[in-house]
């Protein structure tokens, strides 16, 4: 088994507590590779190496042209080397191989797109309205900035947080999760042949209690840009405030994909079907509650259920694989125990609801696709989420009646609208209360368009120019350009 160490102040090192626990393929059902358990300790000397790292050393004497380069030489190295770092998310999170490519295709943009931003942040003169003062904004790094990351899509979700905080010239500790820190640790060795200064990037692995509080609430930290749910997120941005800090949330999601009547509904179906089954259902933005208009709500459960049955699981490894394992053992429980939940709460089952007992899912992970019709908005499967395939069918009569249900949630991340009716898809889109609204697709995202969630979805916005405001500060300067002299009392 491979035996991973840290990578802290530009050196691979050993965990303090001389612990490393095993991290599980879900495809196997076997550990594949032991991963350090890092503790406070390991995590203050990160936060030391990043607070050093901004004050002292090359870091802070670059400039934003060269911070840039050396951010596009990171998006290549990550180009050449996207096979091997597919793989491993592969093996370490059962995503599939097809999705991966795709993934490692794409995130090295993120580094083009904010390198290319570094340059082009200005601050301003402002024409002030006191005599003989020139008075100009410039924009500065946070300083140490903590990235928190999920399981569910590590490289993506890091490039979210590192991209545009490196471009504001910001040193990092990143904490991936216990349940896939390997593709995390192996980008490192490519941060190291890009060229990064020691300490600029920081990786400490283990377990969320035991790591993450100790970074998040260091006091040489100033900044804790974080992914994950909205239960843990409550958790850092309480300790972030006992030390005044700014925190960026991007947290769970429960969103409705909505079908009008005159929507085509063979598209319709795909997105229903992209939207909730791709990536097992792990995703934020997964479109959990298909909110569908009664005058076509049958025809369209047909042609759902049709279509939900031909999926194909399997090795993820294999190109025409389309619904993989749940990434690790206690969201397969997890999973597991919402279908029951949903059952005991009346909703009607009508594709799926177990473990998935084909040939061709061994022993891994894996869970049917599953459909439950008649579900009502106010039960757990339509307000809870569950990060995993399960779709809750829920009738709606008219637009008003599709926005109170569509609105009717704690979260607002993301939501859906199949309509040929333009007026239509306007007023949804106005009204729905979500960070994100797709019309007639799904599951958009873009380095260029930020996202980001209303409610307990989170607070901030990743991806988009304005991305990188969440990882600088202004500063106002005042300067006199006059020669008279600075009066003794003010008036
Ligand atoms: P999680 O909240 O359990 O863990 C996320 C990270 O936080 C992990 O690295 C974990 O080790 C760490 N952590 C746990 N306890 C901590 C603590 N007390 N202090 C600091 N860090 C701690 O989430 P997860 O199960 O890994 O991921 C699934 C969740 O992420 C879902 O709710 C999903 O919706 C959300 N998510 C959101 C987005 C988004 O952009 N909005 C994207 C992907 C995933």
């Amino acid at each position: 088994m491979k035996k991973y160490q840290m990578y802290i102040g530009g050196k691979w090192e050993d965990p303090a507590s001389g612990e490393w626990f095993e991290t599980l393929n879900p495809y196997t059902a076997e550990p594949w590779a032991l991963i350090p358990r890092g503790n406070a300790e390991d995590a203050a000397r990160a936060v030391q190496a990043a607070h050093r790292a901004m004050h002292v050393g090359p870091w802070p004497k670059l400039n934003a042209t060269q911070r840039g380069a050396l951010m596009r030489k990171l998006g290549d190295l990550i180009a050449a080397n996207a096979e091997r770092l597919a793989e491993i998310e592969v093996k370490d999170n059962g995503k599939l191989i097809s999705e991966m490519r795709g993934q490692l295709n794409y995130i090295p943009q993120w580094y083009y797109y904010f390198g290319g931003l570094a340059d082009k942040i200005q601050g301003s003169v402002i024409p002030i309205d006191k005599p003989n003062m020139f008075t100009y904004t410039k924009h500065e790094p946070m300083g140490v900035v903590v990235g928190i990351i999920p399981w569910n899509s590590p490289l993506m979700l890091v490039a979210w947080k590192l991209a545009p905080a490196l471009a504001a010239g910001n040193t990092l500790v990143l904490k991936p999760s216990e349940f896939t820190s390997a593709s995390l640790l192996e980008m490192m060795s490519l941060v190291e042949e890009a060229g990064f200064p020691p300490g600029v990037i920081n990786v400490v692995t283990g377990l969320g209690n035991e790591v993450g509080p100790a970074l998040v609430e260091h006091p040489q930290v100033a900044k804790v840009a974080f992914t994950g749910s909205d239960a843990t997120g409550q958790k850092i941005y309480e300790g972030a405030a006992r030390g005044l800090k700014r925190v960026s949330l991007e947290l769970g999601g429960k969103s409705p994909n909505i079908v009008f009547d005159d929507a085509n509904l063979d598209n319709a179906v795909n997105g229903a079907i992209a939207g909730i089954f791709a990536a097992v259902g792990q995703a934020c933005i997964a479109g959990s509650r298909m909110l569908v208009q009664e005058s076509v709500h049958d025809a369209f459960v047909e042609k759902l259920l049709k279509a939900a049955s031909t999926i194909k699981m399997g090795d993820p490894m294999r190109d025409d694989t389309q619904v993989g394992p749940v990434a690790n053992l206690p969201q397969f429980d997890k999973v597991l125990a919402y279908m029951e939940i949903a059952r005991k709460d009346g909703a009607h089952l009508a594709l799926g609801g177990d473990r998935a007992r084909r040939p061709e899912c061994g022993k891994g992970l894996f869970v049917e696709p599953t459909v439950f019709t008649g579900v009502r908005n106010n039960m757990r499967i339509a307000q809870e989420e569950v990060f995993g395939p399960i779709l809750s069918v829920i009738p709606f009569r008219d637009e008003e009646d599709a926005i109170e249900i569509g609105n009717d949630i704690l979260f607002g991340l993301a939501a859906g609208v199949w309509t040929q009716n333009m007026q239509r898809a306007h007023v949804m889109a106005d009204r729905l209360k979500a960070g994100m609204v797709w019309v007639n697709t799904y599951r958009m995202v873009s380095y260029m368009a930020p996202f980001g969630g209303y409610k307990r979805s989170g607070l901030g916005r990743e991806n988009g120019i304005e991305a990188i405001n969440e990882y600088m500060q202004p500063k106002t300067v005042w300067m006199s350009s006059g020669d008279e002299p600075y009066p003794f009392v003010l008036r």
